[in-house]
């Protein structure tokens, strides 16, 4: 073997004196893990692996066979013990005689919760047969790319006895159920000495009588595949050769700011989505090449990889090549024809949907294309929130090395269509989105908090994570900003909050931040102007320099921002909320600070004629009037806290109780207070209000508004 398919192949990461340590059931969670840890094995959330397991039965103390199965949903690299389904081997061979046949499968998925062995509450998967009937131990079923690719090759069955002999054998595309578990049965009495088996524009199954031996022949039956291909693609050329090169790197991004909020806006006109751009190597060869528009239509052909994909891509025709009078590239005919592409995609989705269709399918789902590939610069993909997005592009990434190999030694099929239609909406995987929670509020927002490594920002930040929303924190403050992105992204996850220095009172920082907003989730939807300061001096000492600062900051800067967002807003035509975090001093006249407050009232008026500009195309404005949060704020550390508390002629730690108690509800108030208020003012809650303010102040009469 070469160095370099010493390199490609999957290096082997049993750890036999840990796993020695385990009982079966750790032993096959371990092996799952395992093997889910690489994506080359199996894709996010896609196989399942089961042991049948001596255990004592709760009711007789007695040992019986209990098949430990992944359950419903989940993922084989993530998943925890619980994640696993428990049934009586006994009981799931019982079921053999109540099957009426294969027009019959789907009804036998109701009699799996009969089956359950100590009461465990994980749903059993519908590809629990096809563990049950292998009459090996340990079972596993993955979808490695290698191995799909022989799969959806048109001489599936030659290439798999080329490859492994009769060691892996060959079963035609069946829809996973029932049916196909009794195949696999049948297939292990008649070949005895096979491992596995290779399942037509499907996947893999393997077994073995160990959890050790059942990974090793996992490993080396995707491992063969892995260097097969490589020895027989050597001298190939992939898709055809390319048709065209790819832009740089700057470029790319550069076409995915231009063209992102615009698809965004046109795909979510049923529910609000957020983007995913790669240009990553694999894909740019893709889309660069000659056969991309001829196998993107073919479809994909693991039915993992088209649930998440729909069954076709939308192409961005697009010749990276041209470039308009000015020497720029030139994106905006393609801008001007995207609401025709979607339109004509929606209704070629609908009428796959008529066409296929069966007298009890589900109502029709959305429509609107989840990727979208583009010559020259890459693919985006937009789902309901960000991991979606992402996982759905690393599908369509499976896809591609499926068909990369597949079509280099013979002729990649996709599935029929009316059998991908019976998957998309087979009843019991209708059943499994009904399971699914409700979205959270804010499912599909994008938005962008100024001053977001603050006390108050952070706290908006996370309260608008909570709600599903994606967040782009921007602060001036580098290492606060880093430190509050780690905190954010341990507790939401890296998919959903991305991070950008910048400073408000620069444009070309503040253009940069959107830039990259656009480019990490397709758009921008809300935007909290927070980013602040606070200053106190009599006016014969307030210098012109402090004037400004406080001006560029809180009235300039807040300008930038707003403006950048209505320009996206614009582009994207959903709407869009703005909230201001002004302050109690923007309505209440305060000794000594006037540059402060006379700036703080400049953000309230910049809202409300906002407000007005924004109103005929869906923009809400508002702003939320805090006072006195002294908790987190970095305001509140250094010389505006001794300055204030001189000027009460208190201790820096007795101005808390000195603002409590000044106000009407002699309560303190907190950035989580500050937050609940924004929150209010971006969700549908208050989709009626625009121009308005919310003071947080515990009450005060001076910034009662009239
Ligand atoms: P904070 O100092 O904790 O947070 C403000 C953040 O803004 C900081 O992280 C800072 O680095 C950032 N920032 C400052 N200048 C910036 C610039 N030019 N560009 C980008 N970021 C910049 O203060 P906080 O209490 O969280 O204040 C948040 C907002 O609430 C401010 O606008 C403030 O005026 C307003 N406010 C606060 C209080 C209060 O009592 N804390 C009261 C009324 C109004």
């Amino acid at each position: 073997m070469s160095a370099r398919q010493n390199e490609l192949k999957l290096q082997n990461c049993w750890d036999s004196a840990r796993a020695n340590q385990m009982d079966e059931p750790h032993k096959l969670l371990y092996r799952s893990n395992l093997l889910g840890a690489d994506k080359r094995i199996t894709n996010y959330g896609g196989g399942n692996t089961s042991a049948k397991v001596q255990c004592a039965d709760p009711l007789t103390g007695e040992d019986t066979t209990v098949l430990w199965v992944k359950g419903s949903g989940g993922d084989v690299g993530t998943m925890k013990l619980d994640g696993f389904s428990t049934l009586y081997q006994d009981k799931l061979e019982a079921l053999k005689k109540l099957y009426r046949g294969v027009e019959y499968e789907d009804e036998m998925v109701a009699y799996l919760p009969h089956c359950t062995f100590n009461l465990n509450s994980r749903a059993a998967s519908i590809d629990t047969p096809l563990h049950a009937y292998v009459p090996q131990t340990h079972v596993d079923h993955m979808h490695p790319d290698a191995v799909i690719a022989i799969a959806a090759a048109e001489n599936s069955q030659a290439l798999t006895q080329e490859i492994y002999g009769d060691d892996i054998g060959w079963l035609p595309w069946k829809r996973p159920g029932y049916e196909l578990g009794l195949w696999l049965h049948q297939f292990c009495v008649e070949n005895p000495n096979a491992q596995g088996v290779v399942l037509g524009g499907h996947g893999l199954f393997t077994w073995a009588d160990t959890a050790e031996a059942c990974y090793d022949i996992t490993l080396n039956t995707i491992n063969k595949a892995i260097i097969w291909f490589d020895e027989n693609t050597q001298d190939k050329s992939f898709f055809g050769g390319a048709a065209c090169n790819p832009l740089t790197a700057e470029q790319r991004t550069q076409v995915a700011a231009a063209l992102m909020p615009e698809i965004r806006g046109y795909c979510s006109s049923t529910e609000n989505k957020v983007g995913h751009f790669d240009d990553s190597d694999g894909v740019l060869e893709f889309v660069c090449s000659n056969n991309m528009p001829a196998l993107a239509a073919l479809g994909t052909s693991c039915p993992d990889h088209f649930l998440r994909t729909k069954i076709r891509p939308l192409i961005l025709e697009f010749d990276p090549a041209k470039r308009d009078e000015n020497g720029a590239l030139d994106t905006s005919a393609l801008i001007e024809k995207l609401p025709q592409l979607l339109e004509d995609y929606r209704n070629d989705y609908s009428a796959y949907y008529q066409r296929c269709k069966h007298d009890d399918s589900p109502a029709m789902r959305d429509p609107n294309p989840v990727v979208f590939l583009m010559p020259g610069v890459g693919m985006f993909s937009f789902a309901k929130d960000k991991a979606t997005a992402r996982i759905s592009a690393e599908f369509y990434t499976n896809a591609i090395n499926v068909m990369r190999n597949a079509s280099a030694v013979s002729t990649y099929c996709g599935l029929p269509e009316q059998e991908a239609f019976d998957i998309e909406y087979w009843l019991l995987e209708e059943a499994k989105l009904q399971r699914m929670p409700k979205p959270k509020s804010l499912a599909g927002q994008v938005a962008l908090v100024t001053g977001g490594a603050g006390g108050i920002g952070t706290a908006i930040s996370e309260r608008l994570l909570q709600e599903g929303a994606c967040v782009v924190l921007c602060d001036v403050d580098k290492a606060g900003l880093d430190a509050t992105t780690q905190l954010l992204q341990q507790q939401y996850g890296n998919d959903n909050v991305v991070s950008t220095p910048m400073d408000v009172t620069d444009e070309a920082q503040v253009q940069a931040a959107y830039k990259k907003a656009t480019t990490a989730f397709g758009g921008v939807s809300i935007l909290v102007s927070n980013a602040g300061i606070a200053s106190a001096a009599p006016i014969e000492d307030t210098t012109l320099a402090l004037w400004n600062r406080n001006m560029d900051i809180l009235s300039t800067g807040y300008f930038l921002v707003a403006k950048e967002a209505f320009l996206l807003f614009k582009r994207q035509s959903m709407g869009g909320s703005c909230v201001f975090i002004a302050s109690k001093n923007a309505l209440a006249a305060s000794p000594g600070a006037a540059a402060y407050c006379t700036a703080k009232a400049a953000e309230v008026h910049l809202a409300r004629c906002l407000a007005l500009e924004g109103a005929p195309m869906g923009v809400r404005v508002n702003v939320v009037n805090p006072d006195a949060v002294l908790k987190g704020s970095k305001i509140w550390s250094g010389e505006w806290l001794n300055e204030r508390a001189k000027a009460y002629g208190k201790d820096t730690d007795e101005l808390e109780v000195h603002y409590r108690e000044r106000s009407l509800l002699k309560r303190s108030v907190y950035p989580e207070d500050v937050a609940e208020a924004t929150y209010f003012l971006v969700s549908d809650a208050s989709s009626k209000s625009t121009g308005n303010i919310i003071n947080v102040d515990a009450g005060n009469v001076q910034s009662f508004t009239r």
